[in-house]
This record gives structure tokens, C-alpha cells and sequence, in this order.
């Protein structure tokens, strides 16, 4: 397998493997498909990625193929730039670029003007005709390879050009003489040399053997692995290392260098969009050391500039570069990001990719683009990813309204929030009960935080990553989410909170910004996020190609209809529980669970049924008609208990007993392993009048919406008395779908199944109506998915509960694991948060086997999945590929979903 490959001049540019990505990374692949197109590229060649990996798993050792394959690929260049390297008359430069199959911050910095040394320096005087210049260019050469690949301060650079300045009273660069630069030269070959023990670098092979060194090593930097963990980025891709003749940006007023997009990455605007600066190099434009000028006259007089646009100042390299941007666009079909450099008149192409762009971009050209018939639709729902639109799918702050930015943490959910400071879960959820919105101010969450998380509008944490409990769980809730907000400091019991240097107490108003990690004082306004536009469009589109429905995981009315304005066919997952923690009604629930014996518990149980009902009448109101699976009573009975002595006594008072005798009994309830302990189906097993409460709620519901409708549809008749109620036109019949979760064998199912077809017997005989109705099981443990076949016999359909399903897989618990999932994730042994995106390989095995064995008993089977995994696009792939009938996402992942199914569909 060849190591390096050539481009630019005479090379051939046939060989696939010169632009795979995958091989010669993203920047080496493009100058290889550039120069294949007949654009001018400076001539080089690009080491693969795959001899970094091989060099870093040797140990750091450079293999003797790729030392013979450079110094080939060096004469290529030689030859074709018609210069050597090293040569003292006039020498061959080059830029030394790592480049990785994604472009990826942190990596290695460009290192310009390579190959100067004291003797190449007077020969680029020479051919140049401008001693200031080849100067210029060494100095900059020595503080570059000192900083990047010698790992010397830069500073020490700094400080010594700032002296020569001051010393000659000179405000600006440019007014260095070229004795001036010389002198600095030696000035800083000293600081090496003090510095390091050791001359600077004259050998111009040392240079160029180090600074790939250098580019490999990057790949391991700190800040690589950061943002590698931070973006799903595998260790064993590796860095290609770029290595390309010079060209000069900065050899007079004929010359210049800039950046452009074919479009503005911005709005998606079919406008060519960029900045350019006369007599530069290389990251000047970027590095904000001049005021760049912009690219074309229209955007020069739209931004009332006066220095002249590129279009205007140099017409005739414009002209050639706009005929470069269109048959960039034509070649890529995308938006491509460029980067280009003016030497004396001639345009040289430094580099193109796919260029970034907002969630609106990407949105508004891959609509503009299949209109224009430079994509089709398909490719068009291809091109946007899933997981940007998250930035359109949030309430967002009002671009146009004032900020008191305190601080910034971690993005770690998007979405805007306002509301008072409240510092514990429980006081988010009685000041939310009185009709407050809060915000709740953690160091960091834990599960018994839920409640309040739940309650919050958002939730700011001190500590903690992307991946903290906090982050993950908002992520999941949808609630906006800022955590590891160092600046911020909570004195728990002065009810006091410190952002920076300012000072709030409990239920002063702050305001988040999830997207950026911006805290904010007081309440700034927000503006809905709608489907309308670009968004709606490509929706439609997305809809025409998808197989599975998509549907979302709620319980609130206002969720439902969120849900449904986004697009959600059905309910996936109704969390009972999270209706039992609501103000009033904890304190029935608390008293059930205390109760001594099933007497207790159905007194309590009578009080909590109306709730219920009411709560199943409004989820089927407001689904009118559309499939929802309720899931009964799932977490351990200890979550809902009391804490404080208040609230015991509360309880004691309510069921008429004594507080120690209540003590005692929570004190049993205790669990050692909750995950793991009397929950799910087990609460059904032990104390089936839980279940069969739960199930009357929801058949009495079911019936009073049924009824309501077809009396509706009879304008308002009298009950006939029919044994099944017509549904109304336009409204599918309610058909509950109740979910008995934590199932390990068929016993258990059938026997709560039993429970559940007795209740709605009842029901329906009490209110003389009868409704079609499915009772079906989660598969969230190993043993059910692997019993499927039998446990099929019993249901009418399988949720997949990946979570549960991950943690009992995986054997890690997820509230848990923040202490060593990083690490995980790091070193390579799960390529993602296996929480976040699911398990395929493992977990997902699992998933295969239920679906089949459950197929194969009952091939009508109802199959979907209500895990935080339905709203991760690579889950949804893997849903699509297992045949599954649907996936269930939180109401802000609902659009998501629907592009990501559409998407899995077209991938086949
Ligand atoms: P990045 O990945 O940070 O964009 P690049 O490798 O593209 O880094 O280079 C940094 C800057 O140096 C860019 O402005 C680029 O155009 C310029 N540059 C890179 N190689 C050359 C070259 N051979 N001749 C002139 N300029 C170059
Ligand atoms: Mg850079
Ligand atoms: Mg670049």
C-alpha cells in the first residue's frame, strides 16, 4: 500500500485511494481531486493517515518505506515547481499541513515557509528581488517551527519583535526593515539555542522529518483527544501530513490571499461570500492582525467598507476565482469552503472542503440546491444533518434583545430558559406547583434530582461535562441545560449563589442559553421554533421517503401537543409515574406506599384513580386518535418517599398513623441496588391493585374520550348504547396501548396481562362500550430479549427500553458512569457514549434477537423502540435495518427522528 501521494504538476491523479479521505484525509484528498480537475495547485504530496497510526503504534518511528516514498515525492515536487530544496540559489519552500478526515481543531498547526535556513534565505532575496521579503519570511519560518513543532512559548518571539519596535519607535510590522528582520533572525536563532540547548534547525531535511513528526504527533495531543471525545471522532483514524510547495500572498501589491464560501454559511444565501487581504500570508486574514476586505462589491457596499473588494481591486484573478467557485459547486454539488493565495497575478487554489454552515444554511441550500436540479430530493434530505436541526428545534433567545451575560459554561442542552434561581429539586418542584418558572442551580445532579430537573425550565450545574448526569438527562427531557459552569459557586445554606463576581440569591431571575453556555441575569425573551420555511419543505420531502413512523416519548399535554406540532405519529412512551410525583398527588402516592397492607394501599390507590383518569383523558384528547402506549409503574417505591420530617408527618397525619411507625417502614423500603430491585413488573407482582388501579384510569379514560367523540359526531345524541362506539370522522378510535415494563419471563406478563384484560372487562361492562386494546412488554433485560419467542405468546407488542436494556447489558449503570465513560470513550473501548448512541455491536444484538424470536411467535408483533436511543440518528439506522414499526423520541427529537428515519430508509 503506498504511503505517500503526489499532487499538482505531472502527477496522476487516478489512483481512488489519493482521494479517499479516509486515506489522505480531507484536505489531502481535495488538493489531490482539485489538481485532478485542472486547477491550479501548488505541487506536493500527502502522507496517509494510516502511516500516522502505524507511527504511533510503532512507538514513534518513522518506517523506512515512507522515508524512501518523501524523498520520491519531494523530487516530484522539486521538479515541478522547478526548484530544490535546499538549494541555496533558489530554494524549494514548502508548508507542512496536518490534515484529518474531519477538519479537527487541536491538531497540528500549519507550518509556512519551510526550508529557509541562513543560506536559502539569500537566494529567496534573489529570485524574489526583495530582501525584506526573504527576511520577513524566515522569521516568521523560525517562530512558527519554534512554537509548533519545537514546543517553544511563542511569546518569547513576541516580546523580542515588540523590543525591536519600540527601539526603532515603529507602530506597525510593516515597518521592519529588511536589516531590522535580519537582525531578529539572529535574535531568535538565540533564543532556540538558549532555550533548547541546541541550534536551531539549519538542516533542511531535520525540518521537514520534524515537523511531520510533529503533525503525527499531534493526533495524541490533549486538545485532540478533547475534541474527539466532545465530537465522536475514533483514535484510529490518524492525521495525513500535507506537504506543498509555497506560494506567496505577500510578494507585493499583485498579491494577496483570502477565504471564501460559494455561499453564505450564514443564512445559505446563493451569494459567493469571503475576505481577502492584499500583500499577506497564509492565516493573516483569520488572525485578526488586519481588518480584511471583502471579497465582492455587493457585500463590500452592504457593509458600507471603503477599502476595495477583491472583484473590484484585482478584476481579473476575481474573475478566474468565481469560475473556480462554480466549478468547485459543480464538481462537489455542495457548498464548498476555500482557501486561495495571489502570487504576482496568479491564482493558486490552497485548499477546498465542504464548508460548515448554521442549521438555517443547511436547511435553506439543500432545499435551493435540488430546485436548482444540482441535487435531487433525495440527496437533498441526505445532506442535512439530523442532529443540527436540534439548533432550530428549542425556544431561542430573541437575537434582537439585550444580554447580561454573567458567565459561560459547557452547551450541554440546547434552548433557552428563564426563571428564579432555585438550589434543590424539591423546591423547583413546589415553587413550579405554585406556577413559578425556575431554574435550578446544582454543583452537579444526581437521579434524585430528576423531579426538580423535570420541574425546572432549565437547569445550570457548577460541575460536570456534556456527558454528566445533568446534561444527558436535559438532553433527554429536552430542557435547556449549561453545566460545568466553573464561575459558579452555591452557598447551600445562605440560599445564595455567585456567577463571576456577582452575587444572587434563591429566586432571583436567570436566563441560559443552552446552545452557547451563556448565563444570563434577568429574563431575556424568547422567540417558538417552528416547522415553517425550508424546515417544513424538507420535512415533506423527508416523509415521502420514510418506512418507520416516529413517535414521541410524553405524558404532559403540553408535550403532547409540542410533539404533535412537530410532527410525532402516536405516543411511544407514557411515564405514569411522572404524573404520581405532581404537587398534590405525592402525598396520596407516598401514603399507598407506606400503607401496611393492600386495605392501605387501595384507600390511597382510590384517591390517586380520578387523577389518572383525568390525566389519560387529556393524553387521549390531545393524541385524538393516534396510537399511545402507556407504561405502568416502573421506578422502585423508595423514589416517591418522603424526605423531610415535614413531609412525614404530613403523610402520617393524611393515612392517620404515627411518624415513627412511617419512619420504620421507609426504612424497609430502603435498596441497596434500586436499578436492580422491587420495580418495573415486579410493583405489579407484589401489590397488583398498583396495576389494575393504573389500568382502570386508563380503560375509564379511554371509554369517557370514545363516548365524548362519537356523541359529538352524533351532535350531541343521547348514548345509544351500542357495544362499540363509531370513531369520529377525521379522529382514528382510541386504542390504548398498555406497556408492562421490566418483563424478564412470560409468567410475569401473563399474570399481569390477566390483571389487565380483567380490569377492562370490567370497565367496558360497567360502561357498556367495548374498545380494541393491546397489552404488550419493554424489553429491557437480556433474559426477556432473549425469551422473546415465549414472551411473544403473551404480547401484542415490544418497546425496546434501550436504556434499562444498556445498563443491564453493559452491566453500568448510567447514573453512575460519569466517572469513567470518559475514559472509556477516550482510549476507544466503546466508540460512543453508549447511552447516547446505542450499542450496536452488543446491545443492538440483543434488539435483533427479540425482534426475530418475537416475530416468529407472533408475526404481527408491534415493534418499536422508546429509549433515549429513538432520537439518535445512528440508533435510528440500526432501527430501520431490524425492521422495526416504529421509534419514540422526546417531543424536540421528534423532527430529528423523522429526518433520521427518512435518511435510514434512502441508506437502505
Ligand atoms: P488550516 O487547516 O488551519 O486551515 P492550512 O493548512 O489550511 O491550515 O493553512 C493555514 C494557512 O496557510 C492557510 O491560510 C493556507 O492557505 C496557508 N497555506 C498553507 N499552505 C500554503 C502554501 N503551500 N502556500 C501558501 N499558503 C499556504
Ligand atoms: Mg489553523
Ligand atoms: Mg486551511
Amino acid at each position: 500500500m503506498k504511503t505517500v501521494y503526489t499532487f499538482g504538476g505531472g502527477a496522476t491523479h487516478d489512483d481512488a485511494r489519493a482521494r479517499d479521505k479516509t486515506v489522505t484525509g480531507g484536505k489531502g484528498a481535495n488538493l489531490a481531486e482539485m489538481a485532478g480537475i485542472g486547477l491550479p495547485v501548488p505541487p506536493g504530496f500527502t502522507i496517509t493517515a494510516e502511516e500516522c497510526v502505524r507511527y504511533l503504534r510503532d512507538g514513534g518511528d518513522f518506517s523506512p518505506e515512507l522515508r524512501e516514498a518523501v524523498t520520491e515525492a519531494l523530487v516530484h515536487v522539486e521538479r515541478t515547481a522547478g526548484k530544490t530544496f535546499g538549494e541555496a540559489s533558489d530554494p524549494l519552500l514548502v508548508s507542512v499541513r496536518s490534515g484529518a478526515r474531519v477538519s479537527m481543531p487541536g491538531m497540528m498547526d500549519t507550518v509556512l515557509n519551510l526550508g529557509l535556513n541562513d543560506e536559502t534565505v539569500a537566494g529567496l532575496a534573489a529570485t524574489s528581488g526583495d530582501e525584506r521579503f526573504a527576511w520577513d519570511s524566515y522569521r516568521r519560518f523560525i517562530q512558527m517551527y519554534s512554537d509548533v513543532v519545537l514546543g517553544l512559548d511563542h511569546g518569547l518571539f513576541e516580546e523580542a519583535l515588540e523590543i525591536v519596535k519600540e527601539d526603532n519607535g515603529y507602530f506597525n510590522d510593516t515597518e521592519l526593515t529588511a536589516e531590522n528582520l535580519q537582525a531578529l533572525v539572529a535574535q531568535y536563532k538565540q533564543i532556540v539555542a538558549d532555550e533548547l540547548g541546541r541550534d536551531f534547525p539549519q538542516d533542511v531535511h531535520e525540518q521537514l522529518w520534524g515537523a511531520i513528526r510533529a503533525v503525527f504527533d499531534s493526533w495524541d495531543s490533549d486538545r485532540a483527544k478533547v475534541y474527539r471525545r466532545l465530537n465522536d471522532i475514533p483514535a484510529d483514524w490518524g492525521t495525513a501530513v500535507n506537504v506543498q510547495a509555497m506560494v506567496f500572498g505577500n510578494m507585493g501589491e499583485t498579491s494577496a490571499t483570502g477565504v471564501a464560501f460559494t455561499r453564505d454559511p450564514a443564512t445559505g444565501e446563493k451569494a459567493y461570500y469571503g475576505e481577502w487581504l492584499v500583500n499577506a500570508q497564509g492565516e493573516d486574514v483569520v488572525a485578526g492582525i488586519r481588518t480584511p476586505q471583502y471579497l465582492t462589491r455587493a457585500a463590500r457596499e452592504r457593509a458600507g467598507a471603503s477599502a476595495p473588494s477583491m472583484e473590484e481591486a484585482m478584476p481579473e484573478a476575481y474573475a478566474e476565482l468565481a469560475a473556480v467557485f462554480d466549478l468547485l459547486e459543480k464538481h462537489y454539488k455542495d457548498m464548498q469552503d476555500i482557501e486561495f493565495t495571489v502570487e504576482r497575478g496568479k491564482l493558486w487554489m490552497l485548499q477546498t472542503r465542504t464548508g460548515k454552515r448554521t442549521a438555517k444554511a443547511a436547511l435553506k441550500m439543500a432545499v435551493d440546491m435540488a430546485d436548482e436540479g444540482l441535487i435531487d430530493e433525495t440527496t437533498a434530505i441526505l445532506r442535512v444533518d439530523p442532529m443540527a436541526l436540534d439548533q432550530l428545534l428549542h425556544p431561542t433567545l430573541d437575537p434582537d434583545a439585550p444580554r447580561d451575560v454573567l458567565g459561560k459554561g459547557l452547551p450541554a442542552s440546547p434552548g433557552a430558559a428563564s426563571g428564579k434561581i432555585v438550589l434543590d429539586a424539591d423546591t423547583a418542584e413546589s415553587w413550579s406547583g405554585r406556577g413559578d418558572k425556575v431554574v435550578l442551580v446544582r454543583v452537579e445532579t444526581s437521579p434524585e434530582d430528576i423531579h426538580g430537573m423535570h420541574a425546572a425550565q432549565g437547569i445550570l450545574t457548577a460541575r460536570g461535562g456534556m456527558t454528566s448526569h445533568a446534561a444527558v438527562v436535559a438532553r433527554g427531557m429536552g430542557r435547556p441545560c449549561v453545566s460545568g459552569a466553573s464561575g459558579v459557586s452555591i452557598d447551600i445554606k445562605a440560599r445564595t449563589l455567585k456567577i463571576g463576581a456577582r452575587e444572587f440569591a434563591e429566586g432571583d431571575v436567570i436566563t441560559l442559553d443552552g446552545a452557547t453556555g451563556e448565563i444570563m441575569a434577568g429574563e431575556v425573551p424568547t422567540i417558538q421554533p417552528e416547522l415553517a420555511g425550508d424546515f417544513g419543505t424538507l420535512m415533506e420531502w423527508a416523509d415521502k421517503y420514510r418506512r418507520m413512523k416516529v413517535r414521541t416519548n410524553a405524558e404532559t399535554p403540553a408535550d403532547c401537543r409540542m410533539a404533535r406540532r412537530f410532527g410525532a405519529e402516536g405516543i411511544g412512551l407514557a411515564r405514569t409515574e411522572h404524573m404520581f410525583f405532581d404537587g398534590a398527588r405525592i402525598g396520596a402516592v407516598r401514603q399507598m406506599i407506606l400503607a401496611d397492607d393492600e386495605a392501605g394501599r387501595r384507600k390511597a390507590l382510590e384517591r390517586l384513580l380520578p387523577e389518572q383518569r383525568s390525566d389519560f383523558v387529556e393524553i387521549f384528547t390531545t393524541m385524538a386518535g393516534l396510537p399511545c402506549t402507556i407504561r405502568l409503574l416502573d421506578p422502585p417505591l423508595h423514589e416517591f418517599l418522603p424526605h423531610s420530617d415535614e413531609e412525614f408527618e404530613e403523610v402520617a397525619d393524611a393515612a392517620g398513623i404515627g411518624v415513627d411507625h412511617l419512619k420504620r417502614r421507609a426504612a424497609e423500603l430502603h435498596e441497596f441496588n434500586p436499578m436492580l430491585g422491587h420495580r418495573g413488573c415486579r410493583l405489579g407482582i407484589t401489590y397488583p391493585e398498583i396495576y389494575e388501579m393504573q389500568a382502570r384510569a386508563i380503560f375509564e379514560a379511554a371509554c369517557e374520550v370514545t363516548l365524548r367523540q362519537a356523541q359529538g359526531a352524533r351532535g350531541g345524541d343521547e348514548e345509544s348504547g351500542s357495544a362499540r362506539p363509531e370513531p369520529v370522522e377525521g379522529l382514528g378510535a382510541v386504542v390504548p396501548e398498555v406497556m408492562i415494563p421490566l418483563v424478564g419471563t412470560r409468567k410475569e406478563l401473563a399474570l399481569l396481562k390477566q390483571v389487565v384484560d380483567e380490569t377492562a372487562r370490567t370497565v367496558f361492562e360497567e360502561k357498556g362500550v367495548t374498545l380494541d386494546y393491546l397489552v404488550g412488554t419493554m424489553i429491557e433485560l437480556p433474559r426477556a430479549a432473549l425469551m422473546a419467542g415465549a414472551i411473544a405468546e403473551e404480547a401484542m407488542f415490544f418497546s425496546f427500553g434501550t436504556n434499562d436494556l444498556t445498563q443491564t447489558t453493559l452491566g453500568v449503570s448510567r447514573d453512575d458512569s460519569a466517572n469513567f465513560l470518559a475514559v472509556y470513550v477516550d482510549k476507544g473501548i466503546y466508540a460512543r457514549d453508549p447511552f447516547v448512541s446505542l450499542d450496536i455491536e452488543g446491545v443492538g444484538q440483543l434488539v435483533e434477537i427479540a425482534a426475530e424470536r418475537g416475530r416468529a411467535t407472533r408475526p404481527e408483533l408491534k415493534l418499536g423502540i422508546c429509549g433515549e436511543h429513538g432520537g439518535d440518528p445512528a440508533s435510528i439506522a440500526f432501527c430501520e435495518k431490524v425492521g422495526l414499526d416504529y421509534v419514540s423520541a422526546s417531543p424536540y427529537r421528534v423532527p430529528i427522528a423523522r429526518l433520521a428515519a427518512a435518511q435510514a430508509a434512502l441508506r437502505g
